[in-house]
């Protein structure tokens, strides 16, 4: 419990201030009570700040019913809060009870003094709890607590009843007075917004508990998927390959397509492996130097029959072709790979592509510039995310997995690079990647996101 805590004011109370001794007579009674009034107000206050610093639905429990007593100068105190579901009262917390002790108690809303309280919406006082015969005494019977008096109040948000606080037995057994009353109700209303708000934070932390396992399973059978399906696939990759030497006709072209696509099966796979081995720590830079024309070279090479396949032109603008970078050549290649199959993917039949290199300051900088569909401006920040996609999977259109690009920031943030777009919706996209010219520098920590 923090320096603010009621228990630590309580042993420190603040007092009010004599009123003056030059009033006399009934003046005097009007400043002193309202000086009392203004301390408990202020008393109030220091118990809310207490209570909306506190997450803690068990130790926000404790701290209401602690300041409910000392508000109300009583022995004990309930919380009982409406189950939505059920429309009961149920149990939450009271003095000297254990929560497990109370969990589950339900008093009913129909003739008990809380159901009265709850359905009224207004408070009650009950002197002599003998004589009600509403008293319901489960939750005291398990404490042994014995009740004498009540002093009840509805606890609401925003004018929607959640629940009901009682204080219990006025000490000497005296009778609760207005401001009891007053400040009671102050309170409860206060102390209900705080509950939610533990609860809401409650409710939120499990949430993020179920994503993280939920995040966790789906990166185990990833991990599990990719390496099994892998064998099987070399397997069948191996068989259609010779027999799509030995064959002619309509079987060649029949094995042409088996071997396509379980090429793009290969590649597919490939990409779930490679952020494998980034997230477990286990890629490694291999760094070599090689000139910006030789990478772009061989991607155009890779890429050339599927642009051909569309129509579509690449265009290659190396102002200097001797350009060097020093990097790992086949985790460039794939950044690289990754944004040209893209640019040819979103961009139509007969469309354009531009692929650029040219130092900028200490770095080398390489763009892959389309005027294909192009990314509207709310997606720009999300397309590096895994298993992002603009398109909805429903009406899928284009394929893929959605873990190209968050392959390509990988790898060249693996360089100590960064990588950006910049696209106008309808008239085309630009992507560039950027690596320090003299050689990979350390990564920035964080950059890569750890889990499949
Ligand atoms: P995939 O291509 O498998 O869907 P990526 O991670 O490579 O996954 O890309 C994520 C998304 O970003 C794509 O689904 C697409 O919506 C968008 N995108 C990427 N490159 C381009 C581009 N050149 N033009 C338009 N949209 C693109």
């Amino acid at each position: 419990m923090d320096r603010d805590s009621p228990q630590r004011s309580r042993r420190t109370p603040r007092k009010p201030d004599s009123a003056p001794s030059s009033a006399t007579g009934p003046l005097r009674d009007t400043i002193a009570t309202l000086q009392q009034q203004a301390a408990q107000l202020q008393r109030v206050l220091d118990i809310s700040r207490v209570l909306t610093s506190t997450l803690d639905i068990d130790k926000l429990l404790e701290v209401i019913l602690e300041a409910s007593a000392e508000l109300t100068d009583t022995e004990a105190a309930s919380i009982m809060l409406l189950d939505e579901r059920s429309g009961d009262l149920i149990f939450a917390a009271s003095t000297g009870s254990r929560r497990e002790d109370l969990a589950g108690i339900r008093v009913p809303i129909d003739n008990s003094i809380a159901g009265t309280i709850l359905k009224q919406r207004a408070p009650l006082v009950v002197g002599d709890v003998t004589k009600d015969p509403r008293h319901f005494g489960a939750a005291a019977q398990k404490s042994g607590f014995v009740t004498r008096s009540i002093l009840g109040v509805p606890m609401t948000i925003k004018d929607k009843p959640v629940g009901v606080l009682e204080a219990l037995n006025k000490k000497g057994d005296a009778a609760f007075g207005a401001e009891d009353i007053q400040v009671l109700t102050t309170f409860a209303n206060q102390a209900a917004v705080a509950i939610e708000n533990a609860r809401l934070v409650a409710a939120l932390r499990k949430a993020y508990q179920r994503l993280d396992e939920l995040d966790r399973r789906k990166s185990d059978f990833i991990a599990i998927a990719s390496h099994e399906l892998r064998t099987p696939l070399h397997l069948i990759l191996g068989y259609a390959s010779m027999l799509q030497e030995d064959a002619s006709g309509a079987a060649k072209a029949q094995l042409d397509g088996v071997l396509k696509g379980a090429q793009q099966l290969r590649a597919l796979i490939e990409d779930m492996i490679n952020l494998q081995h980034i997230d477990a720590g286990s890629a490694v830079l291999d760094a070599s130097r090689f000139t910006a024309a030789e990478l772009i070279e061989s991607v155009v090479e890779a890429c050339k029959d599927m642009a051909e396949a569309k129509d579509q032109t690449i265009h290659v603008d190396l102002p200097d072709p001797a350009l060097a970078m020093v990097a790992d050549w086949e985790k460039t290649q794939l950044a690289l790979n990754n944004l040209v199959t893209n640019a040819i993917k979103f961009t139509p039949p007969q469309g354009r592509l531009e692929i650029s290199g040219k130092l900028v300051g200490d770095e080398v900088q390489v763009c892959v510039a389309d005027n294909g569909i192009g990314i509207p401006a709310r997606e720009i920040e999300r397309i590096f995310e895994r298993f992002y996609q603009v398109e909805p999977h429903i009406a899928r259109k284009y394929g893929g997995l959605g873990l190209g690009l968050a392959i390509s920031k990988s790898m060249v943030e693996l360089h100590g690079g960064r990588i950006w777009c910049e696209s106008a919706e309808g008239r085309g996209s630009r992507f560039t990647f950027a690596l320090p010219a003299g050689g990979p520098k350390q990564p920035k920590r964080g950059t890569t996101p750890l889990r499949m």
